[in-house]
């Protein structure tokens, strides 16, 4: 018997399995590789929407929260997975830095946005009207930390690889059986995958697709991340990860020629320097119509539960709604309306 059956090892679900360890609460995973968003996210937080400058959702709690939670998964995995840095956006004209400017006014917004305008020392960046510099934002090397976690929990003996087989799990008052497993809770963390599990397909998860290229350039030398019309997040060791597409109508996980070269046509109109491409990668967002997480009991199953729709901001929202899914189970204090799965009970039949 274990206190929490875990489907899923991305963001949500190692997101969900260590505040379970930082309680005390026994747990098992299952994962099959099968989606790959979180391993090919650029891994960035930052608390600006740098299209409109306004505020990311509940941004202070969010941060509150990220800072100790990856410092205790730093101490717990013995590595380095959090950077702080900021993020240069790119002005294109004198209204865009106005309109950063009057964007600073806003209370919500002040600890985030440097009110002086960085000029760009870059020569391999073109920059003529200067960088708005966000504050208390960086990276995540959260590839690392799934791998670098998913080891540990084998070795622990808490890692089963392989596809969850629906058909085969029993609900109760007390728990869930599944095969030899008994647990009190069962949590499903499937990102997109989320559409082949029949208790939780009736959610309106979207699904954005993503790709991002690898490039290593000597020449860069940029040690910020870098917004214009994609990111440019650098890696160490003269890699840097470009980022991202959003493709509404493909669901596939393969990568593109178009989505290559839009990146390629984008990343050239603001740098100027040669780079040799490494690699490209692809995932599906979790995203839903609202922008905000799926998160809950199951309207009818007792002790099924989800985490979900972390959208293109998962490494911010997994550890805060972690939180909230264990305090709403173990605690029984409600969850935010905003993220609760309740929104969406009209689709359940
Ligand atoms: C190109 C790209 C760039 C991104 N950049 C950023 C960024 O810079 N910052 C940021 O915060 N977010 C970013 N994101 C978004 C972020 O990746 C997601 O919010 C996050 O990964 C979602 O995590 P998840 O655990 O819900 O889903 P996933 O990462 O998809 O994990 C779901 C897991 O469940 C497993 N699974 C699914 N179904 C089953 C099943 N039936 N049986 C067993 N296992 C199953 C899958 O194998 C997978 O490991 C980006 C996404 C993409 C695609």
């Amino acid at each position: 018997m274990v206190d929490y059956l875990i489907v899923g090892a991305g963001l949500a679900g190692i997101g969900l399995a260590h505040t379970l360890r930082s309680k005390g609460r026994s747990f098992v995973v299952i994962d099959d590789g099968s989606q790959k968003s979180s391993s090919v996210a650029g891994g960035m937080y930052n608390p600006v929407i740098l299209k409109r400058f306004t505020p990311v959702w509940q941004a202070d709690a969010q941060l509150a929260k990220l800072a100790p939670f990856y410092a205790d998964m730093e101490d717990f995995l013995g590595c380095s997975l959090n950077f702080p840095l900021p993020v240069y956006r790119i002005f294109s004209s004198v209204e865009e830095q106005n309109n950063w400017f009057s964007a600073t006014d806003n209370p919500l917004l002040q600890p985030y946005m440097s009110s002086n305008i960085r000029k760009n020392s870059y020569t391999t960046i073109n920059a003529p009207y200067g960088f708005g510099e966000v504050l208390h934002a960086g990276r995540v090397d959260f590839g690392k930390a799934q791998q670098d976690y998913k080891r540990r929990l084998k070795e622990e003996g808490l890692f089963y690889e392989e596809t969850f087989d629906y058909t085969a799990i029993t609900s109760d008052v007390d728990g869930v059986t599944y095969k030899n497993i008994r647990a009190k809770h069962l949590v499903f963390c499937e990102g997109y995958g989320l559409k082949n599990n029949p208790f939780f397909n009736y959610l309106p998860l979207r699904g954005t697709k993503g790709q991002v290229l690898i490039i290593r350039s000597e020449e860069l030398n940029v040690n910020e991340v870098i917004k214009s019309g994609a990111f440019i997040i650098p890696l160490g060791d003269n890699m840097y990860k470009i980022g991202a597409t959003y493709e509404q109508d493909d669901k596939t996980q393969n990568v593109t020629e178009e989505a290559k070269n839009e990146l390629l046509r984008k990343l050239k109109n603001f740098m100027n320097c040669s780079f040799e491409l490494i690699s490209q990668e692809a995932g599906i967002r979790p995203t839903v119509s609202d922008r905000r997480p799926l998160v809950g009991a199951h309207p009818e199953y007792n002790n099924i539960y989800i985490i979900n729709g972390l959208g293109s901001r998962g490494v911010m929202i997994a550890p805060y709604v972690a939180e909230q899914l264990y305090q709403f189970i173990e605690a029984k204090e409600p969850l935010e309306a905003a993220i609760s799965i309740d929104r969406f009970k009209r689709y359940y039949s």
